[in-house]
């Protein structure tokens, strides 16, 4: 860890503790603990930097509230690659404001997330919300305790947003939310600029974490008794390309592999045109890297790729798609697709399609094109009509469905590993985990299961998930 991160880490570490007065203060005063509830938006990075604040925020003494409207402190971690996320929390700030005046005259609301570093909606919420109390964006997620600290000291709004940052923090508290497996940041940042792609102005540029950071990270994880990571990045592949001693994310995974108790690795999000080859041969010879593959291809056009930005073509995504199957006969693959991308004509759609066809995914998320503002592609014209995207993306959606039901159940009758996660909610009689290819099974069994991995034989596929049963004693 550089020495700058150090003195700032502990810089923070001072803010929490001051914090840890004001709390023990005001819990004496009012005669109650102190409450938080965080409402996290978006993607597992999102989600990653949620169990950051969480882990700051019961350090400092707070105690979590699953109602936000009975919170004392309320962060909401925002995202805005769609236009519709904005929207819901714009939506929820009035009411919370509301409570805020009648209810509760102890609530704090704070912002922070990707939408917050969007100067247009900072200005917003300075306008149009100013009971928010603590603005904050992606870039010094590490300052809450600071901020909030601020925020017990200063009358007005506390706008604390940073355009960019080659710092990485580290050593921050964190409360995972499970015990048995856990998101690692290997990098943040993306400097891919796909074109209709709002994370790289609101993420800034690409830092990866020192090799010895992450791996330090993963042993104690693995000492704390966790079984499967994630290794999260905007784009792992490029892992590594700006650290003073560069390192690929294939001998990264290659020094995860060798921890021990850590059993399975899963990596998010890959992008086709920085996928190696070495990559693909490191996970053909991995004994914990899960057979599971989440390759965005966006379209099936080249024209279209071209205008995204995405520098690859369908015939390399599909050569991927064949080395990979290669090298992992297991493997599930799923992707993203946008349909109705600016310019999108109906013999792109069908270009999209066949590659459905041809590729055969287990799965896919399918998104109708949301224009962001600040994106080249919000600029371009031909915007395609919202009848006709429409109908493009309900043929698109039954065709993965069908194929999805197709490729669905191929291992019934297999005896295979499943990371049990938590006793089912249906039917309490069973638990319910997940096998390498990521797909859900329910089995008989009990709350002791939960965090191991057991063999379970499939029985019954059900479309997206198997009912088996546990064969070990
Ligand atoms: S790779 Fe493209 S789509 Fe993914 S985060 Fe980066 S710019 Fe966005």
């Amino acid at each position: 860890m550089a020495f700058e991160n150090l003195e700032e880490s502990l810089r923070q570490k001072e803010y929490i503790q001051k914090m840890q007065e004001y709390v023990e203060a005001e819990t004496e005063k009012i005669g109650r603990a102190l409450t938080y509830h965080i409402e996290t938006f978006g993607c597992q990075m999102n989600a990653k930097d949620s169990e950051k604040f969480a882990g700051i925020l019961q350090e400092i003494g707070y105690q979590e509230e699953a109602d936000e409207e009975k919170a004392d402190f309320i962060l909401y971690n925002t995202c805005t690659v769609r236009e519709n996320a904005n929207m819901k929390v714009y939506g929820r700030l009035g009411q919370l404001n509301y409570i805020r005046k009648t209810q509760n005259p102890h609530m704090v609301l704070a912002l922070c997330g990707c939408m917050m570093q969007e100067p247009d909606e900072v200005q917003t919420v300075r306008e149009k919300y100013p009971f928010v109390k603590i603005v904050f964006g992606t870039h010094n997620i590490f300052k809450l305790a600071e901020l909030l600290y601020r925020s017990t000291q200063e009358k007005g709004m506390i706008i604390d947003v940073w355009e960019g940052t080659d710092e990485i923090v580290e050593d921050l508290p964190a409360l995972r939310k499970y015990p048995f497996k856990s998101g690692v940041n290997i990098m943040y940042g993306c400097n891919n600029f796909c074109s209709y792609c709002i994370v790289p102005y609101v993420r800034g540029r690409e830092r990866s974490r020192e090799p010895e950071d992450i791996l330090s990270e993963i042993r104690r994880l693995a000492d704390e008794g966790v079984k499967e990571v994630m290794l999260l990045g905007q784009n792992v592949n490029s892992y590594g390309k700006n650290l003073n001693q560069p390192v690929t994310f294939s001998e990264l995974l290659k020094e995860v592999e060798k921890i021990d108790g850590i059993e399975r690795i899963r990596f998010m999000t890959s992008h086709p045109k920085d996928l190696s080859d070495e990559l693909i041969e490191t996970m053909g010879a991995s004994k914990k890297v899960c057979t599971h593959f989440h390759l965005p291809m966006q379209s099936g056009s080249n024209r279209i790729l071209k205008e995204m930005n995405r520098h690859y073509t369908r015939e390399k995504y599909l050569e991927i798609v064949e080395k990979l199957r290669k090298a992992v006969p297991d493997i599930s693959i799923t992707t993203d697709i946008i349909v109705g991308f600016p310019g999108e004509t109906e013999e792109d759609f069908c270009d999209t399609l066949d590659m459905v066809r041809r590729v055969r995914f287990d799965s896919a998320f399918t998104f109708i094109y949301s224009k962001r503002t600040g994106t080249p592609a919000a600029k371009m014209e031909n915007q395609v009509p919202e009848a006709e995207v429409k109908d493009r993306f309900d043929r698109l959606l039954s065709l993965v469905q069908s194929i999805g039901q197709e490729t669905s159940g191929r291992d019934v009758g297999r005896t295979l590993p499943v990371l049990v996660e938590e006793i089912n909610h249906q039917d309490q009689t069973l638990v319910s985990g997940r096998l390498s290819n990521n797909t859900v099974v329910h089995f008989p069994g009990c709350e002791a299961m939960i965090g191991r991995i057991v063999n379970v034989k499939l029985k019954e596929s059900h479309g997206f998930y198997y009912l088996g049963e546990c064969t070990e004693a």
